[in-house]
């Protein structure tokens, strides 16, 4: 139910060769220059605003995108680089110190990984081959839940655990009260389009998955023969689970994934799966609520189970262990993973170097252990009071665009007034850093460390069930490029990852903030009022607060923003759903009214023009929203930039520019665009 900024995972995509430097890189922000002149900025203001730079930054061999972003991820894994280098090199670190230390050490010996990456994965193989009857099938399910990832995390397609997804989350109807939750999940690949798409393009690496299932198969010591034959089983019944999964549409509908379970209930759906025992196993206390996301994939995963052998269960789980600990293993495991997962669904030839892989799981697995480091480099209290600041100014002006809209009416507005006043702001870090003194690191068994982080991670998911919210905990770690917004909690969450340059820079000019920093705020800020966010109330319970004929309204306002989105993509042979993107579109663009607001009340409490060429013979108008336009200077290949218009709600960089400029009257004022300019949409979309 999370929404994030980005589009992209850059985690996913990791593999090795051994770096060199350590020096930050250089961050930039817009400057002019950058400009393409020959350009008009009415025809097309992406390109007008990144032709240049993207034609001067072509995409590098271990990356599926380029973008002005990169540098600020590679400024951000040197630090944490630097910081993991010097714990493992000190005798005396102890405490969390030690532990990145030897995280650090673990994962960087390459040659320790490809001696013994087999053994250690060998008493995985063990407990699955244990698996005689489907009896045990609850046991082994529950191993692989607790030592391998990530049981608990769903995302907009499913949870990409083994069989199914199980954790902790708010009941939508209560949020304080922390009930269980079932998810579909089982399936490797990113989404169900995947296994039942139809095209020649979804077929080929349909081959290519069941040919990669095989090798890994292989690499973990199958013969040849007995790999085909497994790598077919686990493709049919991921492809069963597909076929009874919920589409990534319904799923944002919180009205849809919230069916209300007893466990009787989940007993009786799928009798033939000894709930108690896998309960037991997972540590989990008793839940006087499951909540079931897709409960026909409860049907299906009866049916699966009582139908095959417990042979095709070993086969199954045999891939699936392979499959998650490949990352934590010798380079031979490593490369056929990024062969797959890398360049077939990307295209990205090359693998990240070993250093920014072990950064990024470190991040992933000891996060705010990491993080502490960071903050106190890159994060001055200075940023942290301007970031607030403008956090404050983002959210007096959505409070002066409900008190003034003129299709709600007051009793809708004092309910809106009211989650807005009620929404905590977050920034940088949490004030209450985790405790990972129970986790069990050593410096010469990689995947044992991810094995113990997880089941750390699990267990801490897991205890939560029959607790209480709390709202000051964070799911994004502090060096994070990316920001968040959680209905549930009706929080606005933004890690001091993204407040740096190009994004933020608390000694700039107002404009450039805003236009980028800015929109981010205020996207942030606007999900809570988009499609779906807005059916959540102040205290982030699934309540119906819309009176009258509002809803209605807001419907058709958020539909004219569906239909601008919906289109063919003919560059990369893809249709976007403008059903999936509408809440990222909406934030999009009311985010970017906001901070323009933002800047039209700092400007105007001055006495000065928003209009009047400054120093650098930018007006602050135009300046903002180049400053937005140059955040988003990406390039994708054509795989990357498939896979998420097919899974994944954020539109393409070019249209999150584009589309919510050209609904902006202020964007057409600041460039004199025509009325008949490309760059005006007819009509003009808006709902904040
Ligand atoms: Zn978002």
């Amino acid at each position: 139910m999370r929404h994030s900024l980005l589009a992209f995972c850059f985690s996913v995509l990791f593999t090795p060769v051994f770096a060199q430097t350590t020096d930050l890189p250089t961050l930039t922000h817009f400057d002019p220059s950058l400009v393409d002149k020959s350009l008009s900025p009415c025809d097309d203001f992406y390109k007008y605003t990144c032709s240049k730079w993207i034609g001067a930054h072509p995409i590098a061999q271990d990356m599926p995108i380029t973008s002005v972003i990169l540098p600020l991820f590679l400024y951000n894994q040197t630090i944490l680089r630097e910081a993991m280098e010097k714990a493992a090199a000190d005798k005396q670190a102890a405490g969390s110190e030690r532990q990145v230390g030897d995280f650090w050490l673990s994962c960087m010996d390459q040659a320790g990984r490809n001696a013994h990456g087999r053994d250690w994965l060998a008493p995985h193989l063990k407990v699955v081959d244990s698996l005689v009857s489907k009896k045990d099938l609850p046991r082994v399910v529950a191993w692989q839940h607790t030592n391998f990832p990530a049981v608990w995390e769903g995302d907009n397609n499913s949870t990409t655990a083994p069989m199914f997804g199980f954790g902790s989350e708010p009941d939508f109807a209560d949020a304080s009260h922390i009930v269980a939750a079932f998810d579909q999940g089982g399936m490797a690949l990113p989404g169900i389009d995947y296994y039942l798409g139809t095209s020649d393009r979804f077929k080929d690496l349909r081959a290519q998955y069941i040919k990669h299932i095989q090798r890994m198969l292989e690499l973990a010591g199958e013969p040849s023969e007995k790999a085909a034959a497994d790598a077919a089983i686990v493709m049919d019944i991921e492809t069963a689970f597909a076929k009874a999964s919920m589409n990534n549409v319904d799923r944002r509908d919180p009205d849809k994934v919230y069916n209300k379970r007893t466990l009787e209930q989940i007993k009786a759906a799928v009798p033939d799966f000894d709930w108690d025992d896998y309960l037991a196993r997972m540590h989990a206390p008793a839940a006087q609520l499951y909540i079931v996301s897709t409960p026909g994939f409860l049907d299906a995963l009866e049916q699966q189970i009582k139908t095959r052998s417990a042979e095709d269960w070993r086969s199954y789980l045999r891939w699936w262990t392979v499959h998650r600990a490949a990352p934590f293993l010798g380079d031979d495991f490593v490369q056929e993973n990024f062969a797959f997962f890398g360049t077939a669904l990307t295209g990205t030839p090359q693998m990240l170097p070993q250093w920014r892989r072990c950064v990024t799981s470190a991040d992933n697995l000891l996060g705010e252990a990491l993080g502490q480091a960071y903050v106190n480099i890159a994060f001055p209290p200075a940023s942290k009071a301007k970031a607030n600041e403008l956090v404050k100014q983002i959210r007096a002006a959505l409070a002066e665009e409900i008190r003034r809209a003129d299709w709600m009416d007051d009793a809708t507005k004092k309910q809106a007034l009211m989650k807005q006043d009620a929404t905590l702001q977050k920034i940088g870090y949490p004030d209450r850093w985790r405790d990972y003194s129970s986790v069990k690191i050593v410096p010469d068994n990689y995947l044992a460390n991810m094995n113990a982080a997880n089941a750390f991670e699990a267990h801490r998911q897991i205890d939560k069930i029959g607790t209480t919210l709390d709202r000051t905990e964070w799911v994004m770690t502090p060096a994070t490029i990316d920001a968040y917004e959680d209905p549930q909690t009706n929080t606005i969450n933004f890690p001091a990852g993204i407040l740096q340059l190009p994004i933020f820079d608390g000694t700039r000019d107002d404009a450039s903030n805003l236009g980028a920093m800015g929109a981010v705020i205020g996207h942030e800020t606007i999900h809570g009022f988009d499609d779906q966010g807005r059916k959540f109330d102040e205290k982030g319970n699934l309540r119906d607060w819309w009176t009258g004929d509002d809803e209605k309204r807001y419907d058709q306002k958020d539909k004219c923003i569906v239909d601008q989105y919906s289109q063919e993509i003919p560059e990369y042979g893809v249709t976007q759903k403008g059903e999936l993107t509408a809440g990222e579109d909406t934030a999009d663009n009311g985010g970017l009214h906001l901070a323009m607001m933002a800047l039209e009340n700092i400007y105007k409490a001055r006495g000065k023009s928003l209009d009047t060429p400054e120093e650098d013979g930018l007006t602050a108008r135009q300046r903002f929203f180049l400053s937005y336009g140059f955040v988003w200077c990406t390039a994708e290949r054509p795989e990357a930039a498939r896979q998420q218009v097919i899974t994944n709600p954020h539109s393409l960089p070019m249209f999150r520019v584009n589309r919510p400029v050209s609904n902006m009257p202020e964007f057409q004022q600041a460039f004199s665009c025509p009325a008949n300019a490309p760059m005006v949409h007819h009509p003009a979309c808006r709902v904040w």
